[in-house]
């Protein structure tokens, strides 16, 4: 432990480490999968590649709402879900009402990632839906270990988590806000968890995070962000993969004041305002450059579904009579996917022969 005095903190807001730990022991596939994106990030952030994207990507969402009929504020209103994705909306373009609060010496460094959301307008079988899956479950609360999302275990099944971002909305237990499935993991469990009153800015979402920045903070590592501390336990040994974030040496709570300074670096300290902080909503407004472009790497690469999913892209009124929905742009869909995947079972392989030859994993 550093001196610091930033310790992992009691409860964990985030379960997305949880996971991810739980995977990379469990899974070589994932192991695999990991060193691929981390291989392609790396060649963002160094610039030796670039994002090729220029119009704004717009990802269709469906909230799960899995819902206790004995507790009935679980069963959170149309309106609490539009006022979450109002603000994811805002947060992932730079176009939140309060980053002008960003200290000066770090403005030039926020990013608009460029990405939007809508509930999905179609559903997996090409028939018009609100993007809104209400489910009773006899559970009385949910943890990390993804039972939420598994009719089999009270939760509400996925939509393909290639063309839809999951976000199941639930009671959850030990302090946990939500938590997130880093891109390369299975696709069953695939998406974002949060807490129901840590979702949206109205109904049962309760101060301090009220703010909807819980599923800002979750559907970033959902892009392949990790948190700005860097899960070093305080100790400044590890960072976040993004180069203009600074060192920082645990996780900031609360509404902090400017500039704290952590792992000697002063003077502006830690960039305790961004979204991968666990900060209270109203402290938290910032994703960075340097985030934008790992989030582009994911989104290019295992994520790449995505620029060409069907929820959004296909309105009912842009469909010809008699066509079947769900055939638009089907071919170029499994082409992009077919290479995708001809492409990442190819690097698993060459992982995994790294692995057994020697190679340390990390
Ligand atoms: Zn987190």
């Amino acid at each position: 432990m550093s001196d610091y005095g930033s310790p992992q903190p009691a409860r964990d807001l985030c379960g997305t480490m949880l996971v991810h730990r739980k995977l990379l022991n469990e899974s070589m596939t994932y192991r695999a999968r990991r060193t691929t994106i981390e291989n392609r990030a790396l060649q963002y952030e160094q610039g030796r590649r670039d994002s090729t994207r220029t119009d704004v990507a717009t990802l269709p969402v469906v909230v799960h709402v899995v819902h206790n009929p004995n507790a009935p504020e679980q069963n959170i209103c149309d309106e609490q879900i539009h006022s979450q994705i109002t603000v994811i909306n805002q947060d992932f373009r730079a176009a939140n009402p309060d980053v002008g609060k960003v200290p000066e010496v770090w403005k030039a460094l926020v990013a608009d990632p460029r990405i939007e959301f809508q509930l999905a307008t179609r559903d997996p079988n090409g028939e018009p839906t609100n993007g809104i899956v209400r489910v009773e479950t006899d559970k009385r609360s949910f943890t990390w270990d993804d039972a939420v999302k598994a009719s089999a275990a009270g939760g509400s099944d996925p939509w393909p988590s290639d063309q839809y971002l999951n976000m199941w909305v639930c009671q959850l237990g030990g302090g946990l806000l939500g938590y997130a499935q880093f891109p390369g993991g299975p696709p069953q469990t695939d998406g974002v968890v949060i807490l129901h009153s840590a979702f949206g800015t109205m109904g049962t979402a309760a101060p301090p995070f009220d703010g909807g920045r819980t599923a800002t903070h979750e559907i970033g590592h959902w892009l392949d962000l990790y948190h700005i501390w860097g899960d070093d336990d305080g100790a400044c040994t590890s960072d976040d993969k993004v180069a203009d974030t600074p060192n920082q040496a645990g996780d900031n709570t609360g509404v902090p004041t400017f500039p704290r300074i952590t792992c000697d670096n002063g003077p502006n300290g830690d960039m305790f305002m961004n979204y991968m902080d666990y900060t209270d909503d109203v402290a938290m407004f910032m994703f960075t450059k340097g985030q934008a472009k790992r989030m582009n790497a994911c989104l290019e690469g295992a994520r790449a579904s995505f620029l060409v999913a069907q929820g959004v892209r296909a309105p009912a009124a842009a469909v010809p009579a008699g066509a079947h929905p769900a055939h638009n742009g089907e071919v170029e869909r499994l082409l992009h996917d077919s290479e995708r995947l001809t492409t990442e079972i190819l690097n698993d392989i060459r992982s995994a022969l790294g692995l057994v030859t020697g190679r340390s994993a990390g």
